[in-house]
């Protein structure tokens, strides 16, 4: 088992080498390498996504990714900026079902904007299609209306589109994920307005067939967006497009209190997988050894599972994590009076004693 690390930017380094310690203590056969990506391999290289990092990513089971971008970058031009490294990835991997497991530790209920019993025991994953949808439909760009209701100004257009085979491969997805928990899948939608996504909930439906033992149900995106933050545990695995799928996963995240525990997992059709936290670079707090380690680990533990074939591995780290909330050690961003607080490093050395 080859596993790319692709540190990059920000508090990338400090986490990802924080997993890295978690997964060289499970004495499982694999080897890894690391690349610059991101802001560091422009810097380095002169671009985001230097082809021998593609190629290392491409080479590799699976990918273990930090974070990108920095706001000194933000004056480039839009293809030299460090999140067109993601989009690269994804693109050239073909990633195109992510994972967005939102859980609320019971430790941590307090740290949640909603009320503890609404979130307390909060599982819900979140399957958002990657590669399509209006973020990627052509044709898109300005130019002078000719009709509409203001004909002769200038507009902005996007396309929204979905084949069948791409949603049929994202709903069987979510089905399979299903099956191995409650066995219920909410696909979401706007199907009462949009074409796209009535075709959507036809296709959905139809892939359901197959799936008797797994129960669907159906929501509008608007009302789903409601229902989360009314009654969140009411949803076992939701799979929506990619526009409803990036707002929707976002809310879900806050729904556990701090986006730094928050792991993700993005798939192709051959089970290899990018894995990396929920959360961005954090420029703010680079280099002061403060940050979150937690989401990163459990996206090695979702790596373990989803593309490596260990589940057992990813068990034990996910109950290590469990076991560090409940001794009340606390990184600052989840921390809170009574708590133990601790560095990056610290947390990522208690998780490695709990595996112990
Ligand atoms: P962010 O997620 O980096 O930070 C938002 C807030 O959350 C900050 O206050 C930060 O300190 C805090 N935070 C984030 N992760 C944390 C952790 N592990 N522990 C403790 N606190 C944590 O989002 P942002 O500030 O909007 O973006 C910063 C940079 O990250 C930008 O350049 C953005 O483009 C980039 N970004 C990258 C990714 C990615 O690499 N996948 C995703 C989102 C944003």
């Amino acid at each position: 088992m080859k596993i790319a690390i692709l540190p990059g930017d920000g508090i990338g380094p400090e986490i990802v080498a924080e997993a890295v310690k978690v997964l060289n203590v499970l004495d499982l056969p694999f080897e890894t390498e690391s690349a610059l990506v991101g802001g560091a391999a422009y810097e380095a290289y002169g671009h985001p996504l230097p082809e021998a990092t593609l190629k290392l990513a491409k080479d590799a089971d699976a990918v273990l990714f930090g974070a990108v971008g920095d706001w000194k970058y933000d004056t480039l031009d839009r293809p030299l900026r460090p999140e067109q490294a993601i989009l690269g990835l994804r693109k050239n991997l073909g990633l195109f079902a992510n994972f967005r497991p939102a859980i609320c530790y019971e430790q941590l209920t307090h740290a949640s904007s909603l009320k503890p019993e609404l979130v307390a025991g909060l599982d819900i994953l979140i399957i958002r299609e990657l590669t399509g949808d209006i973020y990627f439909g052509q044709p898109r760009g300005r130019r002078i209306a000719t009709d509409g209701h203001f004909p002769g100004s200038e507009e902005a257009f996007d396309t929204m589109r979905y084949s069948r085979p791409e949603i049929e491969r994202i709903a069987h997805v979510a089905f399979q994920a299903a099956r191995k928990r409650s066995k219920r899948v909410t696909s979401v939608d706007k199907a009462n307005v949009l074409e796209t996504f009535q075709f959507w909930k036809d296709v959905v439906t139809e892939v359901g067939r197959q799936y008797p033992d797994v129960a669907l149900d159906h929501m509008y995106v608007d009302n789903a967006a409601m229902q989360l933050v009314k009654a969140p545990k009411k949803f076992d695995v939701v799979v929506t497009g990619n526009m409803f799928g990036d707002i929707l996963s976002d809310a879900a995240a806050m729904l556990t209190g701090s986006i730094g525990m928050l792991p993700s997992a993005s798939l192709n059709e051959k089970n290899q997988g990018l894995y990396e936290p929920s959360h961005g670079s954090a420029p703010d707090i680079a280099g002061k050894g403060v940050a979150n380690p937690l989401a990163t680990i459990l996206s090695a533990a979702m790596m373990l599972r989803f593309s490596l074939n260990q589940p057992d591995a990813a068990a034990r780290i996910e109950k290590a994590v469990d076991q560090v909330l409940s001794q009340g050690l606390r990184t600052p961003d989840i921390y809170s009076e009574g708590t133990i607080r601790v560095g990056t490093v610290e947390m990522g050395d208690a998780v490695v004693k709990a595996l112990a």
